[in-house]
Parts: C-alpha cells; structure tokens; sequence
C-alpha cells in the first residue's frame, strides 16, 4: 500500500543532483523494460512499484516500445498511476523515450521531429498523463540533423509534453554538440542514459568528461548486466530468468563459463564487504561511474528490497577498485 507524502519512504534513499539541474534523483532508480508487458503478471508490477516506492525509488522509467507487446509497459505503468499511485504524481519522476521502432512506415523510428513528437503524444495518452518529467532521444539517428532531433526534445518541454530533455546512446563528441544546440535552445540536456557496469565501460571513454563538463547527469542502463552481475547465474541458467525466458536481448550463450568465474571471483569480494553480488555491482557503478542513479531491473519486489541495500555499502578502497578491475581484465 502507498501513503502519498508519507514521509518513511524518503528516509533512508539517497537522492543526487542530476548534473547542474534543480532535479535530484535517487541513487536507484527502477526501469520497466522488462516484466512489465502484456503478458506478465499485473499483482507483480503492483508489488514491484510499491516495494520500489516505498523504497524511496521515485524515478520510473519508460519507453515507448518497452512491452512486449510495445506500448504495454506504459499502458500498465498508467494503470499503477490511476490507482496505486493516486495523488502521488507530484512525488515521482516519469521518463520515457522514442527513437527504435515503434510503429510500421517512415514515421515511426529514429529521429525525426515527426517521430518523436507524435511518439510522446502517443506516450502520453497510454501512460494517462499531461507531461512526463524526462523524454529522451533513444538513440542518436545518423540520417536526421542533430539539429531537428534536439529540436524536437525543446519543442516537448517548451509545450509542456515533457519537464527536461535527455539523449541515451549518444558518443561523446555527439553529445558534447547535442547539448550545445540543446542550450542554445534554451532547454539544457539533463540527462544521458547509457549502458554502464563492470563489464561495459564506454562512459569512461571519453564521455563522462563530456557529461561533467557540460552539467549533465548520469545514469545507467543495465548496471547489473541484465542479471549477470548477480548470483543469478552461479549455478547455471535457472528456470523462468531472463537468459532462459528467450525474450529480449540476454541469450544464453552470453553465460560464459569465463564470464561466470569472474563472477564467482567478484562474488568473493562481495561476501567479504557484507554485500550481495548486485549490491557490489551497483555500489561499485555508482562510484566507478560518478553517478547520479543506477538504473535497475527486476522481476520481483524481492530484488529491488535488496539492490536498494546496495546504499548501505557503497565505499571502496583504491585497492579494491585495483582488485575488481584486475579480475574483470583477466583473460
Ligand atoms: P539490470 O542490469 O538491473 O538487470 C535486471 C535483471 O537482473 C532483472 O530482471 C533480474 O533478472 C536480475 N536481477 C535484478 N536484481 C537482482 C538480484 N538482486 N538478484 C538476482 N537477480 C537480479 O537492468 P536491465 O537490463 O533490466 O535495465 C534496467 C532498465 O534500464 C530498463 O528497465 C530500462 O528502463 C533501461 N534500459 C535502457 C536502455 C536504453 O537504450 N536507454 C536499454 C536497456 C535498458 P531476472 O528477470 O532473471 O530475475
């Protein structure tokens, strides 16, 4: 159940300043790519958002073909909003995205002003709402002028479709030019959402300078590999988990036995800080990557009560920093 403004929920989260913007976000915040679609179960996604809520997670996060079927997610959030989460709209934060296929023809992909414009308004209706907090370009379209993508993003805020703007997948150099046009538009970028955790490590080729200087925030897509990064697969690839579920993109053949004895390895390292192997995963992004959220995934309130615990833990000393890295480098 959910007590709108209890203030419980905010007491043991911790919330960071979103680059150089007056939005703070919480450490952790909840991503509904998967579990959240037509066919799976609405009591789950209940409990998820409550159990993530009352947590202190007040960052939701969307897109518009997040299902499957694409556009379920959204559908279903939006219930969760009318009931759940009635009278609680001001507390949380909603972001959702455009910019992969969402609907057959030349409109409805990439990032055209068309696209993505028509796109949010079609978000808008599933989800029930007047404006999202965040929308985001998905992904950079390298046939549309970054001028008319960004273009767009300013057009969302300035008619109040959307309260900030943020880009996802986007290099360095490109979002170094994205921010510039998004500034001169008067809209600045808040947000950069990219894949970041042990084993995926672009931000820190070249585009976390590019975000620290431009003032805009962090966070990070998959910080727990999909469920690699957990004691999830240890043991082999268990029943009704994403890898043996067949959808989205975690394929068993990603379950090496290398990668998981560098688990096992890193595992030992987070028995001996206390920590579950995710809280370590997330605790160490929040740090390697000078954070503003991670952004998790789960498939049961049970996950999130725990990954949130990541907070409780979230030191590490240079030598252990220099530890990780040497076993995520071994071959
Ligand atoms: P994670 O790396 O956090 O993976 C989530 C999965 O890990 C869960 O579904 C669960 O798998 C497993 N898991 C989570 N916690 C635990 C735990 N404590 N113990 C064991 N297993 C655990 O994130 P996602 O890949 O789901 O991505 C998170 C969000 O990021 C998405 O929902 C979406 O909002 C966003 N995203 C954005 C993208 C972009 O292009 N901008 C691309 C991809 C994601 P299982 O189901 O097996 O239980």
């Amino acid at each position: 159940m959910i007590i709108p403004n209890d203030n419980n929920r905010y007491k043991n989260m911790k919330y960071n300043r979103c680059g150089r913007s007056g939005l703070l976000l919480p450490a952790v915040s909840l991503g509904l790519w998967h579990n959240f679609g037509s066919a799976d179960s609405f009591d789950n996604m209940v409990e998820m958002v409550e159990t993530a809520f009352n947590l202190g997670i007040t960052h939701f996060d969307l897109a518009n073909n997040y299902g499957p079927v694409p556009g379920s997610a959204e559908e279903n959030f939006g219930k969760i909003l009318k009931t759940v989460l009635k009278d609680c709209r001001n507390e949380i934060v909603v972001s959702t995205k455009a910019g992969y296929k969402h609907w057959n023809g030349p409109y409805g992909d990439w990032g055209s002003r068309k696209y993505l414009l028509s796109s949010l308004d079609s978000s808008l209706k599933r989800l029930g709402l007047e404006y999202v907090d965040i929308f985001y370009s998905h992904r950079p379209d390298p046939d549309t002028p970054l001028e008319e993508t960004m273009g767009a993003l300013a057009t969302a805020v300035k008619q109040g479709m959307a309260l900030y703007a943020g880009i996802s997948n986007y290099g360095p150099e490109q979002t170094e030019t994205a921010s510039k046009i998004l500034k001169n538009l008067g809209v600045p970028c808040l947000i950069h959402q990219m894949k970041y955790n042990m084993f995926t490590r672009n931000l820190e080729n070249g585009l976390i300078d590019v975000l620290e200087k431009e003032g805009i925030g962090k966070i990070a897509f998959s910080p727990l590999d999909q469920g690699i990064l957990t004691d999830r697969y240890l043991h082999g690839i268990p029943k009704g988990s994403r890898a043996d579920k067949g959808i989205g993109f975690l394929k068993p053949d990603r379950i090496t036995g290398e990668i998981i004895s560098k688990v096992k390895r890193l595992n030992e390292i987070a028995k001996a800080r206390g920590q579950s192997m995710a809280q370590m995963a997330l605790a160490w992004a929040l740090k390697a990557g000078r954070l503003t959220s991670v952004l998790i995934g789960a498939s049961s309130p049970k996950q999130i009560a725990d990954n949130v615990k990541a907070l409780d833990n979230s030191d590490f000393s240079d030598d252990k920093m220099a530890l990780i890295d040497s076993i995520l480098g071994d071959e």
